[in-house]
């Protein structure tokens, strides 16, 4: 069984595909699929992919192409509240595209971070040719978030959490767990701190990027790009990723794997990345589906199924 870690939904609804694309996951032996957010409207097609199929997680949050737009993070963390979702994202930084807006794209990204700290939730990262900011504001991400893994309810050393407001002071997360201890039974983000930051999407960075990334706890993610003829580097970035790190995506609709290539991407696909990684690795493709879904569950608390 085999999991997609990263796709994004929003075409197979709109041009009414979802079912046969569901029907080919099913055929394709994929279980389940995390469907990503980034804007208003693909934050709400996630959730309610969610709501309605069991094979659905949703991830939600504001990407860097919001970042002129200044997204409304109240109703973010509404949602959150709400509606539960596994993870914050996709977000982060893209000099690739938008050198221009670097500066309001590392205020965007730092905002998510915050939500993502304060509820104990892992983060959906999206990072090209931004290497340095992202490992900076990652690393202060880290320090907010894992402050509430080990539990360590007051923080004296304000200045651990860089720029990221400490969960303490975000009025959703005190209303949550800490204002009221009679609340904290109760099935809430508190509760469901995950034990992974989150995790790098797509990754196409080096291997020595990639080793200071799983440093700070991050789990790294392969797209379809891995199994494109010209991507000899990439592959040897697989050697220094750890099994218990390594997870693998589609990014639907695009970035199709061989043999696929050039063709719309979906979830089912994500048979062929793995199938893919498990052949440079020399690895049967089992091994790899039981690997990188058990990945996937760990990273965004996914309920165990199938
Ligand atoms: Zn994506």
């Amino acid at each position: 069984m085999w999991i997609d870690s990263h796709a994004h939904l929003d075409a197979f609804v709109a041009d009414g595909s979802w079912p046969e694309v569901l029907a080919g996951m099913r055929a394709a032996q994929v279980g389940s699929v995390i469907a990503i957010g980034g804007s208003v409207a693909a934050n709400e097609l996630a959730l309610t992919m969610a709501r309605e199929y069991a094979e659905v997680h949703a991830v939600v949050g504001y990407d860097r192409d919001e970042a002129e737009r200044e997204p409304d993070f109240g109703l973010l963390r509404d949602l959150v509240n709400a509606e539960r979702p596994v993870g914050i994202g996709e977000t982060g930084l893209d000099y690739y595209y938008g050198q221009e807006t670097a500066r309001q794209q590392c205020a965007l990204f730092e905002q998510n971070l915050s939500v993502a700290a304060a509820y104990g939730l892992p983060v959906v990262v999206h990072t090209r040719d931004a290497e340095d900011d992202t490992y900076r504001l990652l690393r202060d991400f880290v320090r907010a978030w894992s402050g509430r893994t080990n539990g360590q309810e007051s923080r004296t050393d304000s200045g651990s959490a860089g720029r990221l407001a400490p969960p303490e002071e975000n009025p959703v997360a005190a209303q949550i767990g800490r204002a009221n201890p009679a609340k904290r039974d109760e099935p809430n983000r508190a509760v469901l701190h995950t034990a992974v930051p989150g995790v790098i999407h797509c990754y196409t960075g080096t291997a020595e990027q990639a080793l200071k990334l799983l440093e700070l706890g991050f789990m790294i993610s392969f797209s379809g790009i891995v199994t494109f003829k010209k991507s000899d580097a990439l592959r040897e970035v697989l050697k220094v990723v750890p099994d218990d790190r390594l997870l693998i995506e589609t990014d639907a609709p695009y970035l199709a794997p061989v043999p696929k290539r050039g063709k719309r991407n979906e979830p089912a696909y994500v048979a062929y990345v793995g199938e893919g990684i498990a052949d440079y690795l020399g690895r049967p493709a089992a091994e790899l589906a039981q690997i990188t879904a058990q990945n996937t569950r760990k990273l965004f608390n996914l309920p165990v199924r199938g």
